[in-house]
């Protein structure tokens, strides 16, 4: 029958009675005649109270220590789940990160895998074995366990689908994949078929559905992905290469992403040096800047803005501080109520005038935006936090997401 990579998230696996539950459904795939290799997140709050518990210690704790302590979650999940099945007569492994041999590289909190050695998780399939496998965690090269950025599970599941060449499926708290996030509005509609680019598109400006780089993974080794619900026996949605049979919209999709601090840095003395210099110093700290303005020279000075992640809050006020003391007038402000909503399609890529439709809805229901940026098959808009829930009423309707 082949092999089948299922992915359950954090609220499939919250409690013993939900990992039963889906134990029963892995079970019915294992009779059907399929190697199922599982991959799980933590139980349901877990990695937040976890990292709650790590910010009790410090406002910017050592990322090291705070993988070590992340990726203890996923393996509470792996070791009961593997219980389970035992205790249900079949056969199982629950495999570690170090086990599964997931080697990734980067920093910490943030790393990538950059290969698998699947002999082990093969092994155990030829044995008969369901394999469960700790989402969201790699070894690094000093041999150090690392963490690949929240949501991460789903690139763990991606990318062991894509080492075995077999389709994953991905279930969570939500029936597949809908135009905007179904919490936002209640009316949103659910897609049959998303491309790669667009999904990938859609988790980079904030729909967390999908972790950004699981589908990067997904395109580049051509992985059929399906999501659907942990719980409910609805039809999901697929995520796949574009073909002539997907609808085609101008806008498949909005993001919203309410993780935005909005750093505003007044009274630069301009020179090209200074302005490379201030990025040159977030950079080093590996801060993601995300949209950038400038104003132009006035008395010698320029304003720049920038958003970047709340997470980076406290390394940007600490160059915030730096900053004051290499330039006296310089004023650094930063606005946390912000929201970054954002329309995404490929029909973008040959209609014109998306941008235009936005604009006139945004004037015509006076809401205003502080940034734009586009790429080829987006479009995105900083905008005060309280408009957000005008903003995606009113381009859901427009749009008929
Ligand atoms: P899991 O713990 O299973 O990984 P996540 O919380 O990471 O689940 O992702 C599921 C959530 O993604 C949903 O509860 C939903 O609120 C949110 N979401 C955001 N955008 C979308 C979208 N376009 N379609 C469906 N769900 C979305
Ligand atoms: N447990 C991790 C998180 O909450 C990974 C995941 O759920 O995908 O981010
Ligand atoms: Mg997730």
């Amino acid at each position: 029958m082949g092999v089948i990579v299922q992915k359950y998230g954090g609220t499939a696996v919250g409690t013993i009675e939900k990992m039963k539950r889906i134990a029963d459904r892995v079970i019915k795939k294992k009779e059907e005649g399929y190697d199922v290799v599982i991959v799980v997140s933590a139980m349901g709050e877990t990695t937040n109270q976890l990292i709650e518990m790590a910010k009790c210690i410090s406002d910017n704790p050592c990322k090291r220590e705070l993988d070590v302590l992340m990726a203890t979650g996923e393996q509470v999940s792996i070791s009961l789940l593997s219980m389970i099945f035992k205790e249900k007569g079949y056969d199982s492994i629950s495999l570690t990160v170090f086990q599964a041999g997931i080697k990734t590289e980067g920093i910490h909190t943030k790393n990538r895998i950059v290969e698998i050695d699947i002999d082990k998780v093969k092994r155990h399939l030829e044995e008969g074995k369901i394999v469960v496998v700790a989402g969201f965690q790699g070894i690094n090269e000093l041999g150090e366990i690392t963490t690949l950025g929240r949501g991460g599970s789903d690139t763990t599941a991606v990318a062991l689908a894509a080492k075995l060449q077999c389709p994953c499926e991905i279930y969570t708290d939500v029936d597949g994949i809908y135009g905007v996030d179904p919490r936002l509005y209640s009316k949103a509609k659910k897609l049959d078929y998303i491309s790669y680019e667009e999904m990938m598109e859609m988790s980079s400006l904030g729909s967390k559905v999908m972790e950004t780089r699981s589908i990067e993974i997904g395109y580049k080794y051509k992985v059929p992905i399906y999501v659907a619900s942990s719980h409910k026996n609805v039809k999901g949605t697929y995520i796949k290469e574009f073909d002539e049979s997907m609808e085609q919209k101008s806008i498949t999709g909005i993001s919203v992403n309410d993780d935005v601090l909005m750093v505003t840095i007044n009274k630069v003395p301009y020179s090209l040096k200074n302005i490379s210099n201030i990025f040159g110093k977030f950079a080093r700290q590996e801060v993601n800047i995300d949209m950038i303005s400038q104003t132009s020279p006035r008395e010698g000075f320029v304003n720049i803005s920038f958003t970047t992640s709340k997470e980076d809050e406290s390394i940007v006020d600490e160059i915030g501080k730096e900053l004051k003391e290499e330039f006296d007038d310089i004023e650094v402000q930063k606005d946390t109520n912000i929201t970054k909503v954002s329309v995404v399609g490929l029909g973008m890529r040959t209609e014109p005038g998306v941008a235009y439709k936005v604009f006139s809805l945004f004037a015509d229901n006076d809401i205003s935006f502080k940034q734009v940026t586009t790429s080829e098959i987006s479009i995105s808009y900083t905008i005060n936090a309280s408009d957000k829930e005008k903003a995606v009423n009113v381009l859901c309707s427009a749009f008929n997401l």
